[in-house]
């Protein structure tokens, strides 16, 4: 699809060129040829006054050199037209695939996007469907069974829920230009996340400590609040019982640091470079917490801070902790 597009853009390159050429060599001809005829009429006058009438001009100025030069005329503006084809064509292939290059990109990020999505969206329906076949294939049920099937149930649907959730705020946050920036309290938006976070900090018994220093950042207070929910709700999924979380926030030069450190499973460093990426999960993750995610939390929160021109990055130990910093303009 790639080459049939890119062959289409390069015949469009060259039809334009060549119809701007071609145009441009008739007028270039037609201007030559009323110049030779004027010349050959000047100099036609010039022999009959000379000559008193003697000779015929004719014979003296060679019809035939003035047909030889429009001749020639005409060739050198075949060649050059040809000329312009070949290296136009070339080009116009080249430029048309950098042209196409990003586009085709787009495309495949788009493709792996929803491949790795239906792979997501497959296990829970998955579930759903051979658990109701079950049911359906068993003729008498008790109470207690359907309800087990409706809470079973219940729990895929929520994991759907959720990853359907994310998806859109990925997708939203993939749509340049749509939030909105305005001065907020950076202490607020913390406190804010830290509430949302808090049942579930309280479920583990984590304890939250927290060392902020308020500045007013300009930024989309709901996408900031996203982002440090998912940094938290992580730090807190991937540590055990009665642990630890520290959050901090310090200037540095035009910006703010934030930082998120907690004393949980850590991340390996063959996995640190990859977390940011769409559906990536740690082994660890996996296997060990169970954390039900989808491995979309740190996409979206790189999303939301390139959003607001800052950065994100990890520092991890396996078994220590990690600590994520967040860097944002002021
Ligand atoms: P998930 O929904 O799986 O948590 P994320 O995108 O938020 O997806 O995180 C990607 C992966 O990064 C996680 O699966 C986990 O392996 C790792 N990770 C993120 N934060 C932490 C943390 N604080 N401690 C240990 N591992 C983490």
């Amino acid at each position: 699809m790639f080459n049939s597009a890119r062959l289409k853009l390069t015949a469009w390159y060259l039809l334009i060129i060549m119809v701007i050429s071609c145009s441009f060599s008739v007028v270039i001809y037609r201007s030559l040829v009323s110049e030779i005829d004027r010349i050959a009429a000047m100099q036609r006058s010039r022999v009959e006054r000379r000559f008193d009438f003697g000779l015929f001009p004719q014979q003296i100025i060679d019809p035939e050199i003035f047909e030889e030069t429009k001749r020639r005329i005409l060739l050198t503006l075949g060649f050059i037209n040809g000329a312009i084809f070949v290296i136009s064509g070339g080009t116009g292939f080249l430029l048309a695939g950098r042209t196409l290059s990003p586009i085709a990109a787009m495309m495949d990020e788009q493709n792996r996007f929803v491949s790795d999505a239906s792979h997501e969206f497959r296990t829970p329906l998955t579930s759903l469907k051979i658990a109701m076949e079950v049911y359906l294939r068993e003729k008498k049920h008790t109470l207690q069974e359907t309800k087990s099937l409706i809470t079973e149930s219940i729990v895929e649907v929520n994991k759907l829920q959720s990853l359907s959730d994310s998806l859109l705020q990925l997708t939203s946050h993939r749509q340049n230009g749509k939030t909105e920036f305005r001065k907020q309290s950076l202490k607020k938006i913390i406190d804010t996340s830290l509430h949302k976070v808090s049942s579930i900090a309280s479920q583990k018994e984590i304890k939250i400590t927290t060392n902020i220093n308020d500045y007013k950042i300009s930024c989309d207070q709901e996408s900031l609040v996203q982002l440090l929910v998912v940094v938290l709700d992580n730090a807190i999924k991937y540590s055990t019982e009665k642990s630890k979380v520290i959050v901090s926030s310090k200037k540095i030069d035009g910006s703010v640091l934030i930082q998120i450190t907690d004393f949980g499973i850590g991340i390996k460093k063959s996995d640190i470079a990859h977390i940011f990426d769409r559906f990536y999960r740690a082994d660890s993750a996996r296997s060990k917490v169970g954390s039900g995610g989808y491995g979309l939390g740190l996409s979206i929160a790189k999303k939301i801070v390139e959003d607001h021109k800052g950065s994100i990055n990890v520092k991890s130990e396996p078994n220590k902790g990690s600590t994520f910093s967040i860097l944002l303009p002021i």
